[in-house]
């Protein structure tokens, strides 16, 4: 469903990511670890068109993820969940889940409006449909966030660390809906240090460090039987 082919991205002098590859194929969840500032969110925004690589190629869907025709499709097609939540805050939870899918995908309100109740059930939010983002918890906001992500029915979902900016006892209830949206199908590419996620959860965990692609295997690959001394060290320090 995504490929990345030898991608490079550098601003100005600096190189952020160096000669990337990577295959995501319908349903598989591919969780991208590595230190900070070693280019992950910088890759996820070129997978949805909101960086464009310096080198290389990036297709979605067999269409390339660049220029001004393709674009709309894939930022329709692949929903983001960053960080901070980004709820729109003067809008309630229900409507903001409504909003793109009557803007974007032309369906009715009623129709809006009875898919949002669906998914708030289904992130256990039905009750604060009516509430305003600042009025909920960081973990409920963010789960918000995923359930206006689906609201879109993309084809596929990427999350730039989206437990990181929460409370430790509200990181669960936010992995615990990921990893639900996972098993009904769902293609995710998910920037995380949430390694018990990647274990779990992840197809393939992708480290990254400086750029480059270190290693890239099963979890069990990854995890325990761990072939770079750079992967290594990462792990050491994050487990
Ligand atoms: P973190 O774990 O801290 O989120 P990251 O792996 O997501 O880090 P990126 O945000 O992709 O890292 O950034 C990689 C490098 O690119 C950093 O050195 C950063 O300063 C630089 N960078 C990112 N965006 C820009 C930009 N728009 N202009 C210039 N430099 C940038
Ligand atoms: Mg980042």
């Amino acid at each position: 469903l995504i490929e990345i082919k030898h991608i490079s991205k550098k601003f100005g002098d600096l190189t952020v990511l160096k000669d990337i590859s990577l295959k995501v194929k319908e349903k598989e969840v591919v969780v991208i670890i590595g230190p900070s500032g070693s280019g992950k969110s910088t890759l996820l925004r070129c997978i949805n068109g909101l960086e464009t690589p310096t080198s290389g190629a990036i297709f979605f869907d067999g269409l390339e993820v660049n220029g001004e025709k393709n674009i709309n499709y894939v930022r329709t097609e692949v929903g983001m969940v960053f960080q901070r939540f980004n709820l729109f805050p003067h809008m309630t939870v229900l409507q903001n889940l409504m909003l793109a899918p009557m803007k974007v995908r032309k369906i009715s309100s009623d129709e809006a409006k009875e898919r949002g109740m669906l998914l708030l059930k289904k992130v256990g939010l039905a009750d604060k449909a009516d509430y305003k983002p600042a009025q909920l918890s960081g973990g409920q906001q963010q789960r918000v966030a995923i359930a206006r992500a689906l609201a879109m029915k993309p084809k596929a979902l990427l999350f730039d660390e989206p437990t990181s900016a929460l409370d430790p006892e509200m990181v669960h209830e936010v992995l615990d809906v990921m990893k639900e949206v996972a098993e009904e199908g769902m293609t995710m590419v998910v920037v995380t240090h949430e390694m018990g996620f990647a274990r779990e959860v992840g197809s393939r965990v992708v480290f990254i460090d400086q750029g480059v692609t270190v290693e890239e295997g099963t979890p069990e690959d990854v995890f325990n039987h761990t072939k770079e001394d750079r992967t290594k060290e990462f792990l050491s320090q994050v487990l």
